[in-house]
């Protein structure tokens, strides 16, 4: 892996290579962006920068020596990473506890340690007080990178403490390319996958799953077809959220991908209404579309589209799923039956 492999984020790059040209690089960033588009990997790559033991050029990693091919295979004993267990909600104490002891070691092979901190977004109140004493003082030479989405959502006593570095949604052809790059191998599917994404390859790559059209096709089907079945289509949705597994922000990603295969559908529907085209529609799916135009009307179709629209705001703002789901098919099966 060498930073060719990163796409889309040369302003960050700029950053910190301006930095430590200047020779004014930071002890702790805060590297703030949305999911998926990359901040890990670009975390990754820095910190082996920072680590390599012949660095081609400054803040490059060689990708040869010891240095880098310990960083690749995370057992560099100089680079530690915090991140919260997949079965957790918040940052455990027990794991700062540890990341911030280690830190606090001389370094082993180098100069210096490196530290990420991959959900700087789920410490809790513990978690961040034990961090917090790291963070004001951090050891010699120790470089912190911490991971999140949102750099307003940070504790101000963290946020004060860091540089912050704010990562930019993909370009559609990034992300194109990055599912090309991990073996997507269909045009026409990457163009697809990279619309719905919003500028997340982690979210496209996602995406890449049969399952998932599987149940988008059930659903919108039943939603817009002539009899919605208010009970069964309400369980596939939420049944869809469960088998993301037990994490709230991956049954909430699911959520939001279902209204918005929704709202894509009823947006679908008002073009053809008004005698617009649709492309990427085969001939079955245009003509369920344009009967559920006709028997919805223009007006119940904008009454739906705000609905969805509306849902996916209380998917963000956590409400319970299921009542989302439930508000949403009702309003659905209440057009259909009139
Ligand atoms: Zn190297």
């Amino acid at each position: 892996m060498s930073w060719s492999r990163i796409r889309g984020q040369d302003a960050a790059r700029s950053t910190f290579a301006a930095a430590f040209a200047a020779n004014r690089f930071g002890q702790a960033y805060l590297l703030a962006g949305p999911e998926g588009v990359g901040k890990r990997l670009f975390a990754r790559e820095l910190a082996k920068a920072l680590l390599c033991e012949k660095p081609p050029a400054p803040l490059t990693a060689c990708d040869k020596c010891p240095g880098c091919a310990q960083a690749d295979a995370e057992s560099h004993p100089d680079l530690l990473v915090a991140r919260k267990p997949d079965d957790k909600l918040e940052m455990p104490i027990d794991e700062m506890r540890e990341f911030c002891a280690r830190l606090a070691r001389k370094p082993v092979r180098g100069a210096r340690k490196v530290g990420i901190v991959e959900d700087a977004d789920d410490f809790n109140a513990s978690s961040a007080n034990v961090f917090l004493k790291t963070l004001e003082e951090p050891p010699p030479g120790a470089v912190l990178l911490l991971i999140a989405t949102d750099a307003e959502r940070q504790l101000p006593t963290i946020l004060s403490r860091c540089q912050v570095v704010r990562f930019a949604a993909l370009s559609d052809e990034d992300v194109a390319a990055i599912l090309e790059a991990n073996g997507v191998a269909d045009a026409a599917q990457r163009a697809r996958l990279a619309q719905l994404a919003g500028g997340s390859a982690g979210r496209a790559l996602a995406l890449d799953d049969d399952s998932i059209w599987d149940v988008r096709k059930k659903l919108v089907e039943g939603l817009t077809g002539p009899r919605v079945s208010f009970q069964q289509l309400a369980e596939l949705w939420a049944k869809f959220h469960e088998d993301a597994g037990k994490e709230s922000a991956a049954q909430r990603a699911r959520a939001a991908l279902v209204l918005k295969f929704l709202i894509e559908a009823v947006q679908q529907a008002l073009k053809l209404s008004l005698g617009a085209t649709v492309t990427g529609l085969d001939a079955g799916e245009e003509a369920r579309l344009r009967a559920f135009a006709h028997r919805v009307g223009t007006d119940g179709l904008m009454a739906l589209l705000d609905k969805c629209v509306e849902a996916d705001a209380h998917v963000e703002r956590r409400v319970q799923l299921i009542l989302v789901v439930e508000a949403v098919v009702e309003q659905f099966w209440r057009h259909a039956e009139r």
